[in-house]
C-alpha cells in the first residue's frame, strides 16, 4: 500500500471550489466576489445542559453566510458529525440556492453536535431551548434576522420548541410565529412543509427529463415514468422523494440504502409498503422481495438510471465515482458528490443535478411559511370561495347552453377553488421549472462552462452581486 495520503477538500473548500468555477465565467470583480464568497458571522457555542445526574457540554454553531439580504435562512442540523467547516458550508449554499430560487433570503445555517438518537424526547426539548436561549442572546434569531428550519436530525417538533421559546422571550411580538419554519400545520406552519424537499427533488428530475434532446444526449427517452432509481437516505428529504417519484411519475425505485444497509429489488421497491417496514421492524432489511447487498455502500454502484443521494455530504468521493453506473445524479441532500469526484463523473458523462438547485423546494416552501406568518392569514383565505363560485356558475352556464350535465365528481374536479396545499405545490413547481430552465439557458450559451451546477451558481451569482450593487456597497 502507499505511504503517501490524499488530502481531500473539506466540504466548505469543495463548495468555494465549485464557486471558483463559477466565478472564472462571470466579469464580477474579485473584491465582490470575496465579499460573497466568505461567512460573515460565525456563532460558536457551548452550553451546559442537565442530562440525568449529569451536566453535559453541548457544542453548537449558526452561521450567517451573507447579508445582503434579510432575514438570513436556513436548517439546524443534529448530529454527532457536526463541525464548524460543515456548517459553514451549508450556510453558504444557502445563499447560493435562494438566490437561485429568488427566495429573498440570505444564507445561514445551524447545528448541534449531538446523536439525536442518544437522547430522551425530554432532553432532546431541553438542548432544544437551550440553543434557541443562546440565539436570542446573541441576536441570531428572529423574522427579520435569521430564521431556522427543520435539516437533518430534526423536524416540526423541534421547530415548535424553538417558536415556545422565542416566544416566551419576546412576549407580544406580533410577527413571533415567523422566527422559524417547517412548525406543525397547528402551530402556524403551512400545509405542504414536510413534503416540501422531496416533492422539489421530483419537480426538478421531471423538469431535467422534459428535454428531449438532453434525454437523447444521455441515450435516454425522455420523462420520469419507468426511469429506474436508487436512494440512499430514508429520512424526510429521501422519503418523500422516493414516494412522490414513484406515485406522481411512475418512477421505479429499484434500490434503499440506510443506516443499516442497502436493499435490492429489480421489479421495484413500494415506498409506502418499506416505510412500514422500517417503522414496524426498525430496518429495512428483510424486507419481502428485496435481496441485501453485502455492503451498506453498495447502493453507489447499483446499475439505475438516476442515483438519489438524500442522507448527508461527502458520499461520493474521488474513491468510489468510478463505480457509478447511473447516468444522472440527482443530489437531494447537500454536497453528497465532492466537487473532486464531480470531476471523474464529468468525464463519465454522468449528469449531476445540483443540489443548490434540486433540494431547494424546502427554503421555497418555508419562505412562503414565513410570508403566511406575516400576513397573519392562511393562503386561500381570500380567494377561495369567489374562485369556487366563479368556476360553479361558468360550469351551470356550459351545461344550461349545451344541454349535457357533468357528473357530480367532475363538477367537485371542475369547481375546485384553491386551497392553501394547492397554492403551495402550484408556488412551488412553478420555482422549480423556472429555476431549471434559467439554469439550463446559461448552460447552453457557453461550450465551456463545464456543467449543471457551474450554471447554477453562475445564475446565483449573478443575483447576489447585482443586490450587492444595489445596496450600493459595490457601485
Ligand atoms: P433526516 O434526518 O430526516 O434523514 C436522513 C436519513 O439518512 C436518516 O434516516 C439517516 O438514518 C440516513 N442516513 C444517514 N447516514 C446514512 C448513510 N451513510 N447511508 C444511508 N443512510 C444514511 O434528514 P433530511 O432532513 O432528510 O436531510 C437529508 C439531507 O437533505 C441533508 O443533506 C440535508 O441538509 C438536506 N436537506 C434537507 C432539507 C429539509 O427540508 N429537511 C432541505 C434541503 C436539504
Amino acid at each position: 500500500m502507499s505511504e503517501t495520503t490524499t488530502k481531500h477538500l473539506s466540504f466548505f473548500e469543495s463548495v468555494n471550489r465549485n464557486f471558483d468555477m463559477a466565478a472564472a465565467h462571470t466579469n464580477i470583480p474579485k473584491g465582490l466576489l470575496d465579499q460573497i464568497k466568505i461567512c460573515n458571522a460565525v456563532y460558536e457555542m457551548a452550553f451546559p445542559v442537565k442530562i440525568g445526574d449529569e451536566y453535559q457540554v453541548i457544542e453548537a454553531f449558526r452561521v450567517q453566510h451573507s447579508h445582503h439580504r434579510l432575514p438570513t435562512k436556513g436548517g439546524i442540523r443534529f448530529s454527532h458529525l457536526v463541525n464548524r467547516d460543515e456548517v459553514m458550508a451549508l450556510a453558504a449554499l444557502m445563499s447560493y440556492k435562494c438566490a437561485l430560487v429568488d427566495v429573498p433570503f440570505g444564507g445561514a445555517k445551524g447545528g448541534v453536535k449531538i446523536s439525536p438518537r442518544k437522547y430522551t424526547e425530554q432532553e432532546l426539548e431541553k438542548i432544544t431551548r437551550r440553543y434557541t436561549t443562546e440565539l436570542i442572546r446573541k441576536n441570531f434569531i428572529g423574522p427579520g434576522l435569521d430564521v431556522p428550519a427543520p435539516d437533518y436530525g430534526t423536524g416540526s417538533r423541534e421547530m415548535a420548541w424553538i417558536l415556545d421559546t422565542y416566544q416566551v422571550f419576546n412576549h407580544g411580538e406580533i410577527d413571533a410565529a415567523a422566527c422559524v419554519t417547517g412548525k406543525p400545520e397547528n402551530q402556524n406552519g403551512i400545509n405542504g412543509r414536510t413534503e416540501a424537499t422531496g416533492r422539489g427533488v421530483f419537480y426538478g428530475i421531471r423538469q431535467f427529463l422534459s428535454y428531449n434532446d438532453d434525454c437523447k444526449a444521455l441515450g435516454m427517452s425522455p420523462g420520469i415514468a419507468g426511469k429506474t432509481m436508487v436512494i440512499q437516505g430514508l429520512g424526510n428529504v429521501g422519503s418523500y422523494s422516493g414516494t412522490i417519484s414513484q406515485d406522481e411519475g411512475d418512477a421505479l425505485i429499484v434500490g434503499v440504502s440506510e443506516i443499516e444497509g442497502t436493499i435490492y429489488c429489480q421489479k421495484g421497491i413500494d415506498m409506502a409498503k418499506l416505510l412500514k417496514y422500517r417503522k414496524d421492524n426498525g430496518s429495512i432489511l428483510g424486507f419481502p422481495g428485496s435481496t441485501t447487498l453485502p455492503e451498506r455502500t453498495d447502493w453507489v454502484a447499483i446499475d439505475c438510471d438516476i442515483l438519489v443521494p438524500a442522507a448527508l455530504e461527502n458520499q461520493i468521493t474521488t474513491e468510489n465515482a468510478g463505480k457509478i453506473k447511473a447516468r444522472i445524479i440527482a443530489e437531494a441532500a447537500n454536497g453528497p458528490v465532492t466537487s473532486e469526484a464531480a470531476d471523474i463523473l464529468r468525464k463519465k458523462g454522468v449528469v449531476i443535478l445540483p443540489d443548490m438547485y434540486l433540494n431547494a423546494g424546502g427554503v421555497t416552501v418555508s419562505y412562503f411559511e414565513w410570508l403566511k406568518n406575516l400576513s397573519h392569514m392562511r393562503f386561500g383565505r381570500m380567494e377561495k370561495r369567489y374562485q369556487q363560485n366563479s368556476l360553479t356558475n361558468l360550469v351551470s352556464t356550459f351545461e344550461r347552453l349545451t344541454g349535457h350535465s357533468v357528473g357530480m365528481k367532475e363538477r367537485d374536479i371542475l369547481t375546485h377553488g384553491a386551497d392553501e396545499i394547492d397554492l403551495v405545490r402550484s408556488g412551488l413547481e412553478d420555482t422549480m421549472v423556472n429555476a431549471y430552465d434559467q439554469i439550463r439557458e446559461v448552460y447552453k450559451q457557453k461550450s465551456s462552462i463545464e456543467d449543471l451546477r457551474t450554471a447554477a451558481f453562475i445564475v446565483a451569482l449573478d443575483k447576489i452581486s447585482g443586490d450587492y450593487v444595489r445596496l450600493g456597497i459595490f457601485p
